[in-house]
């Protein structure tokens, strides 16, 4: 590819001799599951984030589980879900035995459209889960207020938006509970699966480390629900010296973001920068008619792409029996049609942004010739 859609190498080659020692000392002492490495890096992540406490699991999905499952949602309840998220958000939820029910997404954010939370609620409902989608703060104070005046918990979904601020707050630390993942494309990514819980409330945080670790309180004894959902210390390691990088990633591409916006042709609908926060564009979302044929124009210069998502929830083959149909989010199913990922990395050059808008005019001119 000559613009790869995301450069993991460019990352690991800025950490990968800092953390060999490290890694080699994680290898001869054997300490490979919740050792010293997993409890640092969950003590600074929790202060960059702001929250009193986190917890270090094994990928974004556990962490948005486990959270729900530590508010004591289950069978016969309902949460509040986006309809145009990642089927994590979703499947955490079902897992659980509750219903995700389905909110539509505002067009000109990409998050859940705020003003339709309250019509979704019943005497069911036991929590609203807003996703940060793109590393694009919700707005959280109606998410917030609506929340408060039913008595319903907010567990943010922040696996997109690794130091994504919402009025001076980092996000995952506004809800009850907020729930991050580590995948390695993540803009704070280990070297393999990996998630962590953040929370102020000590009960939560108290009985997420028990269920991560077989529901044990003490040694052999369980108490609380028997998963495995425990972080590895090689991820501790590698995320410990990532996390000192992430402002600094966050910011370039925040840069390029910039560019793109600045350069991308008229016809093609660049994504907005909010005014109540910052965000840390995991995702460089654009839409565009004639998205299919864009991709493959892109695609024959060799610029990478990807469409996030192509089928909102509510059409998943997995969701079938909860009764939706195609027509109940049109603004989701239109917009799902017309997006496009394009390449986002914070080391990606500033020349390669000019280069895929100018391959984006190319192709728009040859699709509308005047
Ligand atoms: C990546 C992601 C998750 C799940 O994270 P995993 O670590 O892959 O389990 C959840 N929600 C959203 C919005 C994500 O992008």
């Amino acid at each position: 590819m000559a613009i790869p859609f995301v450069d993991l190498q460019a990352q690991q080659a800025q950490v990968v001799d800092e953390i060999l020692p490290e890694i080699e000392s994680v290898l001869r002492q054997g300490n490979f599951i919740l050792g010293d490495p997993v409890s640092q890096f969950e003590a600074e992540f929790a202060e960059y984030i702001g929250s009193d406490y986190a917890v270090g699991l094994d990928s974004g999905l556990s962490a948005l589980k486990l959270a729900l499952a530590a508010l004591g949602i289950g069978p016969g309840d309902e949460v509040i879900v986006p309809v145009n998220t990642f089927i994590a958000t979703a499947a955490a939820v079902s897992f659980l035995g509750a219903r995700p029910v389905f909110v539509e997404m505002d067009e000109d954010t990409n998050n859940i459209d705020v003003t339709r939370i309250e019509a979704a609620i019943n005497e069911r409902t036991k929590a609203i889960m807003p996703v940060h989608l793109y590393g694009s703060p919700v707005d959280m104070d109606p998410v917030m207020a609506v929340a408060n005046r039913y008595n319903l918990y907010v567990v943010e979904d922040a696996a997109q938006a690794h130091g994504a601020m919402y009025k001076g707050k980092r996000v995952g630390s506004i809800g009850h509970a907020g729930a991050f993942s580590f995948y390695p494309a993540k803009n704070l990514g280990a070297a393999g699966d990996a998630g962590a819980l953040v929370t102020n409330d000590p009960d939560v945080a108290e009985r997420v480390k028990g269920m991560r670790n077989v529901g044990q309180v003490e040694r052999y004894i369980h108490s609380l629900p028997p998963y495995n959902h425990r972080m590895d210390t090689l991820h501790a390691v590698v995320l410990t010296a990532k996390l000192k990088r992430l402002d600094g990633w966050n910011a370039s591409r925040d840069h390029l973001a910039g560019l793109y916006i600045e350069n991308l042709p008229q016809s093609i609908i660049a994504p907005q920068r909010i005014d109540y926060g910052t965000q840390v564009w995991h995702l460089f979302v654009v839409r565009a008619e004639r998205r299919d044929d864009l991709r493959a124009a892109l695609q024959t210069e060799g610029i990478g792409t990807g469409i996030h998502y192509p089928v909102p929830l509510h059409l998943q083959p997995y969701y079938a029996d909860l009764g939706y149909q195609r027509g109940d989010f049109p603004v989701a199913e239109m917009v799902a049609d017309e997006i496009v990922s394009l390449p986002m990395y914070a080391e990606m050059a500033e020349s390669d942004v000019r280069l895929v808008c100018e391959r984006l005019s190319e192709f728009v001119l040859t699709a509308n010739p005047t």
